[in-house]
């Protein structure tokens, strides 16, 4: 393999940056021609390619975002637009494509491999909600800046006296919630994964208010509904004084904890060996600290598993 290119596709996540940089390295360390394609499969389809050099990934490290930038790009769901892209990898001599995104990301690589591009798929969401990999590029930067905003909540919870309810992200998955939940001792965590009772949530607060409680924290997963109707439904139920925040898009962005830039480092670099083994169709990933890779298919038709034990253990922290 003389050519190798490397993209970044679908929701950004804090890392990303770190993998670029981690691929370009690895691939010149080996003598390895490496192409940085910008925007995505939108990119490829157009041709926006550039060389990279060992000075193009200089002092990204740190950086949020990407630098290759990201887009969606319905056009390469179509076998047209793929042979668009393939038309460009031609063009180029690009032999094999490191791809850092999430799930419909590595649908699209998985595609490229079939029609003969040797692709490996990188996971960068900040959702953790990718099967066969512990960790995700971006998870523990989004973990620490809803800690650090609802650390901050609590301060005015507590002057106040009120209830908050904090919606995070995390599409589909509990991931976020149920981490930040058990880091800050929420009294509650909703996520999609269980089935909440309600009326629990409801005692649970009900009982901290006669215990004295000055304030209380309920954290609501995106995937399980609006943060706004649970808050409503919070305060009819309990007359408490209770007040919304949505965290949104400030969770996708920051500079990446140390956790995220190793990750990201080791995940990157490993992406490069497997195209030189000749490996193709593969994501990797991150299981009991130890670097793995599958193939993309078998990973994409297993479900992201949710740790249940520790959504037992934040019930009964938070007796
Ligand atoms: P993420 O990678 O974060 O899950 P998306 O699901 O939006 O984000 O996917 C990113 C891009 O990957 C899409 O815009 C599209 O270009 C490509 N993609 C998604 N699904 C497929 C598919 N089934 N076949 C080919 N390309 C796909």
């Amino acid at each position: 393999m003389k050519k190798i290119g490397v993209l970044t596709s679908g929701g950004d996540a804090p890392g990303m940056n770190a993998a670029i940089r981690s691929v370009v390295r690895k691939c010149i360390y080996h003598d390895i021609e490496v192409y940085g394609i910008y925007y995505g499969y939108q990119g490829l389809i157009d041709g926006n390619i550039e060389k990279m050099e060992i000075g193009s990934v200089g002092d990204i490290i740190q950086r949020g975002g990407t630098m290759l930038y990201t887009a969606r790009c319905e056009d390469f769901k179509t076998p047209e637009g793929r042979q668009k892209g393939i038309d460009q990898l031609e063009k180029h001599g690009i032999e094999g494509l490191v791809v850092i995104g999430g799930d419909g990301s590595f649908m699209g690589a998985k595609k490229l491999t079939e029609a003969g591009y040797p692709c490996i798929g990188v996971p960068g969401t900040i959702d953790n909600d990718i099967p066969m990999t512990d960790f995700t590029i971006g998870f523990d930067t989004a973990l620490n800046t809803v800690i650090d905003a609802i650390d901050k909540i609590r301060d005015t919870a507590t002057s106040h006296e009120r209830t908050y309810v904090i919606e995070v992200m995390g599409r589909d998955a509990g991931d976020i919630a149920l981490w930040t939940g058990l880091a800050d001792g929420a009294e509650s965590i909703l996520i999609p994964e269980v089935d909440d009772n309600f009326e629990d949530i409801i005692e649970r607060l009900k009982r901290g208010h006669e215990r004295g409680k000055r304030h209380s924290i309920i954290i609501v997963a995106e995937g399980v509904g609006s943060g706004f109707d649970y808050g409503q439904r919070i305060q009819d139920a309990t007359s408490l004084e209770t007040r919304v925040t949505v965290l949104g898009h400030t969770q996708r962005g920051g500079s990446p904890t140390a956790f995220d830039r190793v990750l990201a480092s080791r995940l990157g670099a490993q992406a490069v060996d497997l195209l030189i083994k000749g490996k193709a169709g593969r994501m990797v990933g991150i299981q009991n600290n130890q670097l793995v890779d599958h193939d993309i298919i078998e990973a994409l038709n297993n479900k992201h598993q949710l740790d249940l034990d520790m959504y037992k253990l934040s019930k009964e922290l938070s007796i």
